[in-house]
């Protein structure tokens, strides 16, 4: 069986390393929730999710806010599946059944037989067949290429608030009585996080800079009570550093083709080479490279982008049935 299966497809070996540490500040009330506390005849209580956070600076553990890794993540995930639409490109959730191994091989039980059996360069050739979101956030049996981590606050920025209301008892239908009170992180506190990912061509890191800048630019938000006026953030843009190792040019701050069959060299004037060939952005310079990569994405990619797609999915549908074939023969 003669596929087409490129090295990035995969997670080893790592061609490409990527670390973003990026700070942002809600612009308006944010609160992410831990579920409710009910009990009868008491308030009811919605609290922000807390965590005990040590902070290396000073050497004090102190109980914050965070905005949990899987928090950002889903709201990227959207961000991205907007911006892959956007381009007409088939994107997918990753909620239940909404995802590339069942909409590429009919199953995940069928995938997870084709990966025990398959030679390493087959599940490649499927994999480089996957949406940009299921590529690049996962899929029930193919790991996520990027992490997010959790984001914390710098202490003197954390204020909390307290909204009280009144609500309606569902049981008896009697609007009063119902006292309930919702807290969340006052405007302007800062968080810091780090984002990292392994093997994303430079059409990738385009698609993930364009979703990112597409939460900073306020069209989506973060956490609960979205329609209420909270979880708009915005990122620091002078702040943050991005290194990229592997396919980055020697002489000029740029990187190299990762995917050849979409990718252009990608200069980024903003930034630097380091004395181990790493490309470094610092400051400013990454919310340039983020700019950049999102011009990137609007133009090129976006239109290069969904005739290889195409090729690429229905060569993945093909091994994926004359795998089947196979193993039946
Ligand atoms: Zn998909």
């Amino acid at each position: 069986l003669e596929v087409a299966a490129p090295l990035w497809a995969g997670l080893v070996p790592v061609l490409r390393s990527v670390r973003l540490e990026l700070s942002l500040a809600n612009l308006e009330p944010l609160r992410i929730g831990i579920g409710e506390r009910v009990r009868l005849g008491e308030a009811i209580n919605l609290p922000v999710l807390k965590e005990r956070v040590y902070y290396a600076s000073d050497g004090v553990a102190r109980v914050v806010p965070v905005i949990p890794g899987s928090s950002l993540k889903g709201v990227l995930r959207t961000a991205t599946m907007t911006a892959l639409t956007a381009c007409g490109i088939e994107a997918h959730s990753g909620v239940k059944s909404d995802n590339c191994v069942v909409r590429l091989c009919d199953g995940v039980k069928l995938f997870e037989d084709l990966r025990k059996s398959m030679r390493a360069d087959v599940v490649r050739a499927v994999v480089a067949g996957f949406c940009p979101a299921c590529l690049l956030y996962g899929t029930p049996s193919v790991s996520s290429r990027l992490r997010v981590g959790e984001f914390v606050p710098e202490p003197s920025t954390v204020r909390l608030g307290v909204k009280t209301g009144v609500g309606i008892d569902r049981r008896s239908g009697a609007s009063a009585n119902v006292i309930y009170t919702v807290e969340y992180v006052e405007p302007g506190t800062v968080f810091s996080g780090v984002v990292t990912a392994v093997n994303t061509p430079n059409w990738l890191l385009a698609l993930f800079a364009r979703s990112l800048l597409l939460l900073d630019e306020g069209w989506l938000k973060i956490g609960g009570f979205k329609s209420r006026g909270m979880g708009l953030v915005s990122l620091l843009k002078d702040r943050g550093r991005l290194v990229v190792e592997g396919a980055v040019a020697r002489d000029v701050p740029a990187l190299e083709v990762l995917d050849g069959d979409v990718d252009r060299v990608e200069e980024l004037p903003g930034c630097r080479t380091d004395e181990e060939g790493r490309l470094v952005c610092e400051g400013p310079g990454v919310y340039e490279a983020l700019r950049r990569f999102a011009a990137a994405w609007d133009g090129f990619y976006c239109q290069r982008l969904p005739e290889v797609l195409e090729r690429r999915r229905e060569a993945a549908r093909q091994v994926c049935r004359a795998s089947v074939a196979g193993g039946e023969a």
